[in-house]
C-alpha cells in the first residue's frame, strides 16, 4: 500500500467540497454517473475501432446500490476502467485547464459557488461532499492488474493493488451522518431522473417491489400474504436524447438533458434540435446557456459540443467542431456518415464534417434571427451574455458576416434603445448608402457626445455609437453590409453648401493666429492645428491621424494588452 499527497489544486477543491458547499448536494450522483457513462463510452469506442479491444466484452451498464446498514452508496460501470497511471494522473490530481481561474473566481457564497462548480464541472471530487471516505476499485478493460484507491479527502490517498473480475470501475462512498436521504431508493431514482435520464447507458437499482396476496378462487382465502420484494429495475430511460423526434420530447426532458451534458443547475435559454436529411444525414441538438461559461474569455476554454458518430461518443474535446465565435453553445453533434476512427486531424478536412458545421452555423444564426424578431426579451438576455463574443464572428466568418451583423444591437446617437442594422439602413440618404459609425472605448453616453459627431447632429444623419473595446478592432474591418458602405465618422464626407463654404474661410481667417500660437504652444504634442467649421457646439476636438506609425503602434500594443 503506497500513500500518495494530492496535487495542491485538487487539495483546494476538495477542502472546498468538505468545508464550504452545503447547497445542490445531489449533483455528485450526476457527475459520476456521468463519469460512469464517459467511461462506457471509451470502451465503445474502442471496442469498434481497435483490434486490441475485439475479445473485451461490451455490456454497458451502470448499477446503484444502497446499503443502509453500512451507510454505503455504490455506483459501478462496466467501462474501460483505469490503471496505476490513471488513476494517479486522474484521482489525485486535476488536469483541467483552468482550474486556477475557476479557484480564484470563487466567492465565498455559497449558491454561487455551487453554481460555478457545476460549470466547472469538478466530477469526481464532488462525492466528498457527501462523504468522508471513497473508495474506487477499478480494472482497465484488456489489463489483468486490478486497483483499490482509497481517500478521506484530506491531503492524501492510497493505493493498492486489488481483484477485481472484469473491467470497470465501482466507487463506494461511505456517507456522512447526516447524509441519509441518499440512501433511500426513491430520492436516488428521482435524482438520476432529474439529471441521467438520457444518458445512452441504463442504470439499474434494487428496488421494493409489493407483491400482492394470492387469493383462493373465490377471493376471500389468503393463500399466500402480501410481501414486498427486492427486484432489480432499469431507473432510467437510456435513450440519448437528440436521436428521439422533437415532438415526442417534452421541454422538462430537453431542460434535464441539458443539466446532464452541461454540468449545470442552470435552466438553458434555449435550444435548437434538427434532424438532417438528404446527402448528409446527422442530427444536432445546440442549447444555449442562460449565463456565459466563466472561461469564456479564456484561450483554454473548455468546448461543450460532443460529437456522436451513430450514438458512439467520439470527442467532446474538439474546438473546431464549431467556430470560436459560438463556443458558449452547449449539446450533441451525431452523423452516421462519418468513419468511426476518425482522427482529429481527419475530422478538421473531413467533406462530410465540414458540411455538418457549415449547415449548423447557419441553422444557428438563422434560429438567433428568428428569436430577436419573434422574442425580443429573451433576445435581449441572449445579447447581454453573448453579444460580443458572437461578434468576433463579423471578422473570423466572411461568409456569414452579412448574417452576424444582422445579429448585433447598436446604440445610434437619434436612439435611446438599441437598433439592428436592417432597420437602421430604413433611415439612410438612399443616394449615398453609407452607414457611418463612430467607436472608442469609453462610455455610451461619453461617444455620444464626441465632438467628431456635431457635423452628423448638424445635418440630422443618425450614427452608430460603438464603445465596446472589441468594436475598435472589429469595426474597421467590417467594410460593408448588402449594398451600403460602413464609413468611420472621421471619413465621412460631405457636400458643403455655399454657406458653410463661406463659413470656413471665415473661421479659417479669423483663427489663423491663434492656430498658430497653440501650435507653438503644444509644440511636438501634437502634428498640426487647424481651424475648422464642423464643429458646431465644442470649441475644440482632437483628431488622429490614423496612418501615422505612432496611433498604430499605441494601437497594436494595446491590443496586445501593453
Ligand atoms: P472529468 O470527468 O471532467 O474529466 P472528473 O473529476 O469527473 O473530471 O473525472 C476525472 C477523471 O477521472 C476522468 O476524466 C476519468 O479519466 C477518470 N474517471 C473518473 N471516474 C471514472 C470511471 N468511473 N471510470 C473510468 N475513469 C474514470
Ligand atoms: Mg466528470
Amino acid at each position: 500500500m503506497a500513500k500518495h499527497q494530492f496535487q495542491t489544486e485538487a487539495n483546494q477543491i476538495l477542502n472546498l467540497m468538505i468545508h464550504s458547499l452545503y447547497s445542490n448536494k445531489e449533483i455528485f450522483i450526476r457527475e459520476l454517473v456521468s463519469n460512469a457513462s464517459d467511461a462506457l463510452d471509451k470502451l465503445n469506442m474502442l471496442v469498434l475501432t481497435d483490434d486490441k479491444y475485439k475479445d473485451v466484452a461490451f455490456n454497458p451498464r451502470i448499477d446503484i446500490v444502497a446499503n443502509k446498514e453500512a451507510k454505503t452508496l455504490t455506483i459501478k460501470d462496466s467501462g474501460i476502467g483505469m490503471n496505476e497511471e490513471d488513476l494517479m494522473n486522474n484521482l489525485g490530481t486535476i488536469a483541467k485547464s483552468g482550474t486556477k481561474a475557476f479557484l480564484e473566481n470563487l466567492s465565498g457564497d455559497q449558491k454561487e459557488d455551487s453554481n460555478l462548480i457545476g460549470q466547472f464541472g469538478v466530477g469526481f471530487y464532488a462525492c466528498f461532499m457527501v462523504a468522508h471516505k471513497v473508495e474506487v476499485t477499478t480494472k482497465k478493460a484488456g489489463e489483468d492488474q486490478a486497483f483499490l484507491w482509497t481517500s478521506e479527502g484530506t491531503g492524501e490517498f492510497e493505493l493498492e493493488n486489488t481483484t477485481q473480475d472484469g473491467h470497470g470501475t465501482t466507487i463506494v462512498m461511505h456517507l456522512n451522518d447526516d447524509e441519509d436521504e441518499f440512501l433511500e431508493t426513491y430520492r436516488v431514482e428521482s435524482i438520476i431522473k432529474k439529471y441521467s435520464n438520457h444518458i445512452p447507458f441504463p442504470i439499474f437499482m434494487d428496488k421494493e417491489k409489493h407483491i400482492p396476496a394470492v387469493m383462493d378462487d373465490e377471493g376471500k382465502e389468503e393463500l399466500e400474504p402480501s410481501r414486498t420484494e427486492m427486484e432489480n429495475e432499469q431507473i432510467n430511460r437510456a435513450n440519448a436524447l437528440w436521436t428521439i423526434a422533437k415532438k415526442d420530447v417534452t421541454d422538462d426532458e430537453y431542460k434535464d438533458f441539458y443539466s446532464s451534458i452541461a454540468h449545470s443547475s442552470e435552466e438553458p435559454l434555449t435550444w435548437m434540435h434538427n434532424k438532417a436529411e438528404g446527402a448528409v444525414e446527422y442530427t444536432t441538438l445546440f442549447y444555449i446557456p442562460s449565463k456565459a461559461p466563466m472561461d469564456m474569455y479564456r484561450v483554454d476554454y473548455q468546448t461543450g459540443i460532443k460529437l456522436y458518430i451513430n450514438r458512439v461518443f467520439i470527442t467532446d474535446d474538439e474546438k473546431e467542431l464549431m467556430p470560436t465565435y459560438l463556443r458558449f453553445l452547449r449539446g450533441v453533434i451525431d452523423s452516421k456518415d462519418l468513419p468511426l476512427n476518425v482522427s482529429r486531424e481527419i475530422l478538421q478536412s473531413n467533406a462530410v464534417m465540414n458540411k455538418i458545421q457549415k449547415s449548423s452555423v447557419k441553422k444557428v444564426l438563422s434560429e438567433l434571427a428568428k428569436m430577436s424578431k419573434k422574442d425580443s426579451a429573451k433576445y435581449d438576455e441572449f445579447y447581454k451574455e453573448f453579444g460580443n463574443v458572437l461578434k468576433e464572428g463579423l471578422y473570423s466568418d466572411f461568409e456569414n458576416r452579412e448574417k452576424i451583423l444582422e445579429l448585433m444591437k447598436f446604440n445610434t446617437i437619434n436612439s435611446d434603445e438599441t437598433v439592428m442594422i436592417e432597420d437602421f439602413v430604413k433611415n439612410i440618404d438612399e443616394e449615398k448608402k453609407e452607414i457611418y459609425y463612430i467607436t472608442g472605448k469609453t462610455s455610451l453616453a461619453m461617444l455620444k457626445n464626441s465632438p467628431a459627431l456635431e457635423r452628423f447632429k448638424a445635418r440630422n444623419i443618425d450614427v452608430l455609437v460603438l464603445n465596446e473595446e472589441v468594436d475598435t478592432i472589429i469595426f474597421p474591418m467590417v467594410t460593408d453590409y448588402k449594398e451600403y458602405k460602413l464609413v468611420p465618422v472621421a471619413d465621412a464626407k460631405f457636400e458643403e453648401s455655399e454657406e458653410e463654404k463661406k463659413a470656413e474661410e471665415e473661421v479659417a481667417k479669423t483663427y489663423e493666429g491663434l492656430a498658430k500660437e497653440f501650435k507653438e504652444a503644444l509644440g511636438d504634442a501634437v502634428k498640426s492645428v487647424e481651424t475648422t467649421s464642423e464643429l458646431t457646439d465644442s470649441p475644440v476636438a482632437i483628431k488622429i491621424d490614423k496612418e501615422d506609425p505612432t496611433y498604430m503602434m499605441a494601437q497594436m500594443m494595446k491590443q496586445m494588452g501593453q
